[in-house]
């Protein structure tokens, strides 16, 4: 989602301020569209490669995720509605004063906050995905909203970290998940 246009994200990055996209994950072997969309990942980060630095860290682990879930400004995470399973890892950067930038869907449903806990990709969480909409929100979102608070008010854009972690990481723990499996699924009959 994020490449679909890589003219635009070229044109962000260089009128709203500087980006740098950091990819984790793998996809299993027999995988073929995951592997295509990593091959696709390769091919747009060269074509960007003079104005918006793209890495992808191979052999994504636990050791890797700390270091990403810790040390990343933002969390994007893009899915296609309704696979999101959860998104765990958008709670682990949460944890870490890291707002999330992502699609609403598995988690972030709950999660979001518009502007407090991070922002939402698309403005409704009934629906399937609607790409270009969501394509269009993520591009706006991030030229409008992030990019300049992040460079040109960073107190308002720390207010945003604590409040990831005052509303978001302080319910999304393992904790809170056993007691609703316990009270929703396990004893619910
Ligand atoms: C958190 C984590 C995941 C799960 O990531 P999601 O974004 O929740 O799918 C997968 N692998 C590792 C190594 C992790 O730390």
């Amino acid at each position: 989602m994020l490449f679909s246009d890589v003219d635009r994200l070229r044109s962000i990055a260089g009128q709203v301020g500087p980006l740098q996209v950091i990819y984790g994950g793998k996809a299993h072997p027999k995988d073929e569209g995951g592997k295509s969309l990593i091959r696709h990942v390769f091919q747009s980060a060269n074509i960007l490669r003079d104005t918006v630095p793209v890495v992808y860290l191979k052999e994504y682990d636990m050791t890797i995720a700390k270091l990403l879930c810790t040390g990343v400004d933002v969390w994007l995470n893009t899915p296609q509605k309704p696979q999101e399973a959860s998104g765990t890892s958008g709670m682990k950067a949460a944890l870490n004063g890291v707002p999330s930038l992502s699609v609403l869907d598995g988690w972030w449903i709950e999660g979001c906050v518009e502007g407090v806990t991070g922002w939402a990709i698309g403005d409704s969480w009934e629906a399937e995905s609607s790409p270009s909409k969501e394509i269009a929100s993520l591009y706006e979102k991030l030229k409008y909203l992030i990019i300049p608070m992040f460079y040109g008010r960073p107190n308002q854009f720390a207010h945003i970290m604590r409040s990831a972690i005052a509303l978001n990481a302080s319910f999304y723990t393992a904790q809170r998940m056993m007691s609703q499996y316990l009270q929703n699924a396990y004893f619910a009959a």
